[in-house]
């Protein structure tokens, strides 16, 4: 254990699909992979809980690769699939770093990795191990965002951690307005209301709801989710008390 005390003791970090292409925007870049790997064993020695949730957006999003070409359920169950080999990488290449990991998935494969069974998942968490959520929440028509939202409830997340290609929230597209200012804080209900694209309204209403916080910052630099994680002000603080 480390004499660094987390702020958080147990976290969702929810790592988008493409974060884990590096910049070659699809399929897996493995410097990247094992750079996050490294971030998050440095988060387990601190004792902090960690559940990860992966995205697939860089293999297949249904609506954005499918939609015109395939039904959009079919194509959403595609998404949730590249979301299970994001999550089998991401579980060898920890074990690869001495750090236990388990994946479980919404959707049953159940050769390829344990279903998910939230009492099970919570024991291992207890125990030490990272517990990865694949296939989203196993539904179409959702988002790796919104089942992370879900994972972080139903596992009592104390903080939803964001790694996303963006360093937090801003009040427009800053690839697009060069002016766009970033948020270090700001409410639910204002990314609701001015319809902030950081996440969908899915995710965020249930984050909301649930009262836990969410915490947007660039995964660019994988150590970032070490310092979120002891309650460095960097990307975006999304909460109630703002
Ligand atoms: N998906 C889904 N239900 C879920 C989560 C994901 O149908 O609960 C599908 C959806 O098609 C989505 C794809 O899986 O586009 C990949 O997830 P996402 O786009 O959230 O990945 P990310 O953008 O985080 O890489």
């Amino acid at each position: 254990m480390s004499l660094e005390t987390p702020k958080y003791k147990r976290i969702l970090l929810k790592i988008s699909g493409e974060a884990l292409a590096g910049d070659q925007k699809t399929g897996l870049d493995f410097p990247t992979l094992h750079s996050v790997a490294e971030a998050v064993g440095s988060c387990v020695k601190t004792g902090a809980q960690i559940g990860i949730v992966v995205g697939g957006g860089n293999f297949w999003r249904g609506v954005k690769n499918g939609e015109g070409k395939l039904e959009r359920t079919r194509s959403d169950y595609m998404g949730m699939l590249a979301t299970a080999m994001n999550g089998l990488a991401v579980c060898d290449v920890l074990e690869q770093h001495g750090i236990p990991a388990v994946v479980q998935t919404a959707l049953d494969i159940s050769r390829a990795a344990e279903p998910f069974d939230r009492t099970r998942a919570v024991r291992y968490l207890e125990e030490g191990r990272v517990v990865i959520f694949s296939c989203g929440s196993g539904c179409p028509y959702f988002s790796t965002d919104t089942a992370a939202a879900l994972r972080a409830a139903e596992i009592g997340a104390d903080a939803i951690l964001l790694a996303k290609n963006i360093d937090g929230v801003y009040d427009a597209d800053p690839a697009k307005v060069p002016t766009a200012k970033k948020f270090d804080r700001i409410s639910y209900d204002e990314v609701l209301a001015r319809g902030l694209g950081v996440m969908d309204a899915t995710a965020t209403a249930l984050a909301m709801d649930n009262h836990i916080p969410v915490l947007v910052f660039a995964l660019k630099d994988p150590a970032n989710i070490k310092r979120v994680l002891l309650g460095e002000r960097i990307g975006t603080y999304v909460g109630t008390d703002v």
